[in-house]
């Protein structure tokens, strides 16, 4: 009991909270007493705390594994605004001096943000070893099943890292795993895991899914919708170039909303400022692919619109999850036409390389090392060469590194070794397709199910799910037109030269 008190004076003292919220005091009463865990919470419950708390109060740093910089910078800049101070994010945009520095200093701090690629650096997991790590942090660690297997090899590289800095207690963070995903995060970090899993359905969100005919339709839907409601939105597409050309033809729709698009094929400064503008209620709309919206702390989103599916129903839930953070109701709004369903059956064809694709490079390694030559470093080089997607390449080149072939050391490994590794690439290869695909089917059939979408969509994640009286789906009964989100106050911004030359040469036009 005094543990308990104590644990709940701390976190009024260092962030100011009365009381934790569901599940944040379990996973943090594990975490001190140095178990392993595995907490899945649902999205804004206030996963941080879960480590923040234990960084403040353990002796030792505690490392943090999070997958995109804008995340991390968030977190820090959050943290220390609210005095606390030793805290870092290791990442590519901190200049050459000092991030040389910060890994010299590592002790001096309590709370390391890192990306799983930094952690990969020999000289970083030198100086890691050498300080007392008290707690390594996962954070959304379903990437490590998610991503881990073609985006983001290091993602499962994990386990070996952390036996390398001293095997520190490992807490992994979610808020969409189901089970099998769940066995795959215990399985990659290779040791059994205390589990905290907590209902993750979001009873303020409604969920619709409208049927139309084209394109078109969906952007008379869209324009009608932000029409009357003035709130933020995102809307969710699986192309890049899409977001741009949708993003153009809504402003020109609707000229008094601040739209913007953001994808991955963005410079990065661009996507912060984007994201920030969002955050500071400058931009109203955003027309995003999925590399939006990961834990972005933004709590009054209203509408999610997804103008594409996606190809699985944990990357549905992760991008619906972003809206309501504070409770309030919010909606999203999934517009289906027949002809989108090749759009995700395309991405996963073109995320793993094909049978020509596996012969080619084979045969490419191993003329290479009958010529005794090296491969180029450039991944352009190598796509040139191999005529193959960044994304493929690393497929192949990671799970030729589990076959204990590391193509950057040079060629040396004997021929019968390479054809065994291009056989369980086949393999390997075949597997994931298939799992792609029955994901895909998944997400097919709960678009096309009659039932109730709610019961639907979390069922493979938890037993039953909060009922919900109104609003909650398009099968229960609900329209577009029966939700009223309650409008948000927009921010006063500085106008552009060209609107402020029209609000002097129209008259009367209102503010
Ligand atoms: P997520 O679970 O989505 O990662 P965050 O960790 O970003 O959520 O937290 C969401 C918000 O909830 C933050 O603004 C955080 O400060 C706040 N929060 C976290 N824990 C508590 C608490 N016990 N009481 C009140 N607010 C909290």
């Amino acid at each position: 009991m005094s543990k308990t008190l104590s644990l709940e004076k701390k976190l009024e003292t260092y962030f100011g909270y009365s009381e934790f919220r569901v599940g944040q005091k379990e996973i943090i009463s594990d975490v001190l007493d140095s178990k392993d865990v595995l907490g899945i919470l649902p999205t804004g419950t206030g996963k941080s705390i879960c480590y923040q708390l234990p960084a403040r109060i353990l002796r030792g740093v505690t490392i943090v594994v999070s997958p995109l910089i804008s995340l991390m910078m968030d977190q820090v800049k959050e943290l220390k605004a609210m005095n606390f101070k030793e805290v870092v994010a290791l990442n590519s945009f901190l200049d050459y001096d000092k991030r040389k520095q910060i890994i010299k200093s590592l002790h001096r701090y309590k709370l390391i943000y890192i990306s799983p690629e930094m952690l990969q650096q020999k000289e970083l997991q030198f100086y890691l070893s050498k300080i007392t790590i008290s707690l390594f942090v996962v954070d959304e660690a379903h990437c490590i099943s998610q991503w881990g297997h073609e985006f983001r090899p290091d993602y499962q590289k994990l386990n070996t890292v952390i036996r390398q800095i001293g095997d520190p207690p490992v807490l992994a963070l979610s808020a969409t795993a189901t089970k099998e995903v769940q066995d795959d995060i215990i399985k990659s970090l290779g040791r059994p895991m205390n589990k905290h899993i907590f209902p993750m359905d979001r009873s303020n969100i409604a969920l619709t899914i409208q049927e139309v005919m084209n394109n078109e339709e969906k952007l008379d839907i869209i324009t009608s919708v932000l029409s009357v409601h003035h709130v933020p939105t995102l809307i969710y597409f699986s192309s890049k170039n899409a977001t741009e050309n949708v993003s153009h033809l809504l402003s020109e729709r609707l000229p008094e909303h601040r739209i913007a698009f953001y994808h991955g094929g963005m410079e990065q400064m661009d996507r912060v400022a984007i994201q920030q503008q969002f955050m500071n209620d400058q931009i109203d709309v955003i027309c995003c692919t999925s590399a939006f919206g990961m834990g972005i702390n933004k709590n009054n989103i209203r509408f999610v619109f997804h103008y594409h599916f996606p190809g699985q129903i944990e990357s549905y839930i992760q991008e619906i999850g972003r809206a309501g953070r504070d409770g309030n109701p919010s909606i999203s709004i999934l517009l289906y036409c027949r002809q989108d369903s090749f759009l995700p059956q395309q991405m996963i064809e073109s995320e793993l390389p094909s049978d020509k694709d596996l012969i080619r490079a084979h045969q490419l390694l191993l003329a290479y090392r009958g010529a005794k030559k090296t491969l180029p470093t450039e991944i352009v080089e190598i796509q040139t060469i191999f005529e193959i997607s960044e994304v493929q390449w690393r497929f192949i080149s990671s799970q030729l590194e589990k076959h204990g072939i590391k193509i950057e050391n040079g060629l040396k490994y004997d021929e019968s070794k390479l054809d065994e590794s291009f056989k369980y690439i086949k393999n390997i290869r075949d597997e994931r397709l298939f799992l792609k695909q029955a994901k895909l089917n998944e997400m097919l059939n709960w678009i096309h199910s009659n039932t109730c979408l709610r019961n639907g969509l979390y069922i493979k994640f938890q037993n039953g799910h909060t009922k919900v009286e109104e609003l909650c789906c398009s099968n229960c009964g609900i329209r577009l037109q029966d939700f009223k989100p309650e409008q948000t106050k927009r921010h006063v911004t500085i106008p552009t030269w060209e609107k402020k030359l029209k609000h002097l040469l129209v008259v009367g036009e209102s503010k």
